[in-house]
Parts: C-alpha cells; structure tokens; sequence
C-alpha cells in the first residue's frame, strides 16, 4: 500500500514505519520535527510539515495517491495539556480536522488513529473494555476522544475505514538498537528510570506509595513498542481484508506497580540511582490494564515482547545509545 504516515519520525511512529517498511509498504513520513528526528526515518520518504498548514496537506495528497493514513503527530505530555489545554486541542484535535478534511477530499479508504487509555479517565475497574464510558479527566485524553469520534462520524458519512488503538503504556526500543524514546523532557516512568542510569537525571520520584495495590505503587500494563507497531501493521492488513471498522485496546492485560519497574531497571543495569518516595501524582488512577482479547481476535495479534526484563533491558540499551548520539543529532 501506499501508506501516509504522521508523526512517523516520532517514537511510535518511527517504530511502525520502520515494519511497514519490512512489510514492503511504500511509505510518506509527514512530520513537523517539533519532537521527532530525521533519523528516526529508516524507511521512505520524509515531508517536513505542519499538519496545521492545510495548503501543505493539499500538496501532499494531491502529488501522492495514497491508501492509508496513520496518524501519530500528536502532543502527549498530560501536564502540560492541563497547563496549555489549547495547545493540545489546536494540534491534537483541530489538525485532526484538517487531516480528516484531506482524508474525504482525495477518497483515502483507510485510517489508523493514535488514541489512548487516557480517554478512559479514572474507571472504577482495573482491567478496561472498548465499550467502557468515555470521560478523560485532563485535556490530552479529551484531545483525543474528540479526535476519535470525528474519525467515527466521516466514516459512518463515508467509505472511510478506521482502527482507532488505545495504547496503554508504550515502553521499550527497538531490540537492534536502531530506534527508541529520545522525547525531550519525558515524564513516562521508564523512561525517566533510564535517564537516572546514565546519569542525565540525579534521581526520580515514586508518585504515591498508599495506593490499595500489591506494593502500594500504581498499577501500568506496560507494553513493547515493537508489539504495538506491529498492530498497526495487522490493522492495515485487516482493513484491506475487507475489515470493519474497530476501536481496540492494546496492552498485555496484565499489570506491574512502580517499584517493581524500578526495580528491574536498578537489577538489570547494575546502577542504585536515588529513589525517593513523594506524594501521588493528582489524576493517576491506581491500576490500568487492557482488556485485550478484541485486538486478539479481531487481528490475530500475539505479543512477541510481553517480558518486563525485555522491555526493561531494550530500553536502557537504547537510552545509552541515545545519551552518545545526543551531542551531534540535528532535527
Ligand atoms: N511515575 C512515578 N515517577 C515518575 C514517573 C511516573 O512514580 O517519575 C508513576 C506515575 O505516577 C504512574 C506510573 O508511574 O503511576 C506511570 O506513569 P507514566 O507517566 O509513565 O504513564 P501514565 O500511566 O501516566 O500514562
């Protein structure tokens, strides 16, 4: 397929691209490169653009006939959504638009869509099914439910196809080490625990320790990036099968608590970085996992990486990498 891919020189999308490349996709990188790299492209073509830029997205799909779009480009720190709300609706849900507004002009049969288990907000249940009500409790989550349910209405005033894929906690790196995580200023808990590894951080924090779990820590269904991408890849297969449209969870369905993360990486890499225990982070609900068995049935998806050690050691093997190439890497 001819496949456009936004936000594909970020850590998810460069992940995907770089399968749907194997898979023998023929591939257009757009990306605005305010948090991705070129070298994050191993496969096709990159176009550097604003999704903002609706003159540039006519451009784009008018040279190419594209078919399939995978949107990633997207903001996704929750506390600056909660400081900055319009940022992340004007570049989450209002460039959604635009690229929805392209997508119906040029006919494109088939789109994979970036969402979230933040759309979820604080459910009462631990484990979460699709069908589960909707109601995110800050702006990013919101961003992105709106953003789904524009793609759920063109599509059912369209032939547009979609898979939207909630992803629960993406972790880990590509096991050759050709890509991973190298957003500045990341929040997400493995990969700051790396940052203490090599050193670019002095030490972290454990959000909440009274939590009503195993060891009092907050509860993550940590999933490998590969696995996630390889999602993606399934989806566009299923969808030229002749597929239905889906909304689907994808996480392992199960579950670890903070302290056990840290510990694997303090195992793992030798290193006792200084851990102190703060109070809870607001807004973090105690324990999140999927329900997978929609993704499971519906695409066939088996996880290839679903091993804490594995994500773990993937990720410091790239965030020492990543800590070399630093000094030298231009966007
Ligand atoms: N967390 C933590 N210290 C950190 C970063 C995260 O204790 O420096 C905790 C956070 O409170 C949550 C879990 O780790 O319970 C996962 O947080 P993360 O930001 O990685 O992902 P989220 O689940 O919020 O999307």
């Amino acid at each position: 397929m001819n496949v456009l891919v936004t936000g594909g020189a970020g850590y998810i999308g460069s992940h995907v691209v770089r399968q749907l490349g194997a898979a023998g996709h023929d591939i257009v990188v757009f990306d605005n490169l305010s948090t991705g790299y070129r070298w994050a492209v191993t496969c096709g073509e990159l176009v550097v653009g604003d999704l903002a830029d609706e003159n540039a997205l006519e451009t784009l799909f008018g040279n190419c006939s594209f078919d399939a779009v995978l949107h990633f480009a997207a903001n996704i720190v929750v506390p600056e959504s909660v400081s900055n709300p319009l940022k992340y609706y004007s570049n989450n849900t209002r460039n959604t638009l635009n690229l929805l507004k392209a997508v119906q002009r040029h006919g494109i049969p088939y789109m994979v869509f970036s969402s979230t288990a933040a759309v979820y907000g604080m459910p009462e249940d631990t484990v979460l099914t699709e069908d589960m009500p909707l109601a995110p409790i800050n702006p990013y989550g919101a961003s992105k439910m709106m953003s789904e349910r524009m793609i759920m209405d063109l599509a059912a005033a369209s032939s547009l196809n979609y898979v939207i894929l909630r992803y629960f906690n993406v972790a880990g790196a590509n096991p050759e080490g050709l890509l991973g995580q190298a957003t500045p200023e990341a929040t997400h808990l493995l990969k700051v625990a790396c940052e203490c590894v090599t050193g670019a951080r002095d030490g972290m924090s454990i959000f909440g320790t009274d939590y009503d779990t195993r060891d009092g820590t907050c509860i993550r269904d940590y999933i490998h990036v590969e696995d996630l991408a390889k999602a993606h890849v399934m989806a566009l297969d299923y969808m030229s099968r002749g597929g239905d449209s889906k909304v689907m969870n994808c996480g392992y369905g199960r579950g670890f608590t903070v302290r056990e993360v840290i510990d694997v990486v303090k195992a793992r890499s030798g290193v006792d970085f200084p851990v102190v225990e703060t109070d809870r982070r607001p807004g973090d609900p105690e324990a999140l996992m999927a329900d997978n068995r929609l993704i499971t049935e519906t695409l066939g998806w088996t996880p290839d990486y679903d091993d804490l050690e594995v994500i773990v050691q993937t990720a410091l093997d790239w965030e020492a990498k990543w800590q070399g190439m630093q000094r030298n890497t231009d966007r």
